[in-house]
């Protein structure tokens, strides 16, 4: 009886997948696909403590509200570092892409994206908070596991994968075969750190004080990791630090590919030192199957190029990189039963059905 029952539910309740990045986020429900994407951004209150916005809206009051409203991201690196705003923003989340059957008090079954390597204390902490903010069930997946489903590579196969996934806070690096992942490296440079880079540049070079939103528009507007066919320029606005005022300076592709060098380097070397260590059969799987990028970080002009060059191993950006890890995390909601092996196992968290 309860077995039908629960078959029943899974019929009628929409299960969700979420990506909780940090930069970020995005939800798939199933059977629909992606429906939500925002910012991983919160608008707290620091006199209450009480949250004020979430996503979007949250984004937009950054930097136009008094001091005392402070916008946080509550993944630091992509762990959850404020217990209650994560729970908060799962909340509003779920609630969002389950308005119609909250009416039914049909709680979904959700499936979260996580950093590779974090602790069970921390994976009881995102249970805990998915499950406070309403989910009825609640499997993890390791996000590079995620991005390489995305990505529809063999990852049950006894062929290596090899993905990097290059987000805001964090680049990951992970193989995986046979439905696990076997080496993961995480690094703290990725395109947050590629942001202040340009700012601290702007400030060094020309004294000029920009803001975050600037330099991500640089960075994505004529950004590189490697030198371009055609050179390209754009205006840098910001507010001279000796005379106070205005001033709008003409930067190059190639100062800002210098400003980031640094940070694309330990990128690389990350890269390498992940090739280092994996098995020499599946090295030799990788060779032939490539690199695989993943994460809005992946897009920056050249980078897979250097990133091949660097390696010798054939590098590919997968399509809708951005996506990938929801998009992957939702085809196992959509195929539990098939691929219930990928999902992390902890003590915290029932069997599927
Ligand atoms: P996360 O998973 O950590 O939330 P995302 O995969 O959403 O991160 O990627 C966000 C990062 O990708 C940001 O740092 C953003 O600046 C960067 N990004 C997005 N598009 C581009 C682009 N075209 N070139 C370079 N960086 C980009
Ligand atoms: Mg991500």
């Amino acid at each position: 009886m309860l077995k039908m029952l629960s078959k029943l539910l899974f019929f009628i309740s929409e299960d969700i997948a979420i990506d909780l990045g940090t930069a970020n986020s995005r939800v798939y429900v199933r059977g629909h696909g992606i429906i939500i994407t925002e910012p991983s951004v919160v608008a707290v209150n620091k006199k209450t403590g009480q949250v004020l916005a979430i996503g979007e809206e949250a984004k937009k009051m950054v930097g136009r509200t008094p001091g005392y409203i402070v916008a946080t991201r509550p993944l630091v690196s992509g762990v959850v570092s404020d217990f209650e705003v994560t729970e908060q923003m799962l909340r509003y989340f779920i609630e969002k892409a389950n308005r119609k059957r909250f009416l039914l008090n049909l709680r979904p079954r959700v499936i979260i994206g996580i950093p590779c390597g974090v602790t069970e204390v921390e994976k009881k902490a995102v249970c805990d908070a998915a499950k406070n903010a309403g989910a009825r069930k609640v499997f993890l997946v390791e996000e590079p596991m995620a991005a390489a489903l995305g990505a529809r590579l063999a990852v049950q196969e006894a062929g290596g994968n090899f993905i990097v996934d290059i987000g805001g806070g964090t680049t990951d690096v992970a193989v995986i075969s046979l439905g696990g992942i076997v080496i993961s490296k995480t690094l703290k440079v990725a395109g947050d750190k590629l942001n202040e880079d340009i700012i601290q540049f702007a400030q060094e070079e020309y004294k000029l004080l920009i803001g975050e939103r600037t330099a991500e528009i640089i960075k994505i507007g004529i950004g590189s990791a490697y030198p371009l066919k055609e050179k390209k320029q754009m205006p840098m606005r910001g507010r001279n630090l000796v005379t106070g005022l205005p001033e709008e300076i003409l930067v190059s592709d190639e100062d800002i590919r210098r400003a980031m060098e640094k940070s694309i380097k330990q990128i690389v070397i990350e890269v390498k030192t992940a090739i280092e260590e994996t098995p020499p059969e599946l090295l030799a799987d990788i060779m032939v199957s490539g690199i695989q990028m993943a994460g809005g970080g992946s897009l920056l002009r050249g980078l897979s190029t250097l990133i091949q060059r660097e390696t010798k191993i054939p590098t590919k950006i997968i399509e809708d990189p951005m996506t990938a890890v929801v998009r992957g995390a939702g085809q196992i909601m959509e195929n539990l039963d098939q691929l219930e092996e990928v999902l992390v196992e902890t003590e915290y968290l029932e069997p599927p059905n």
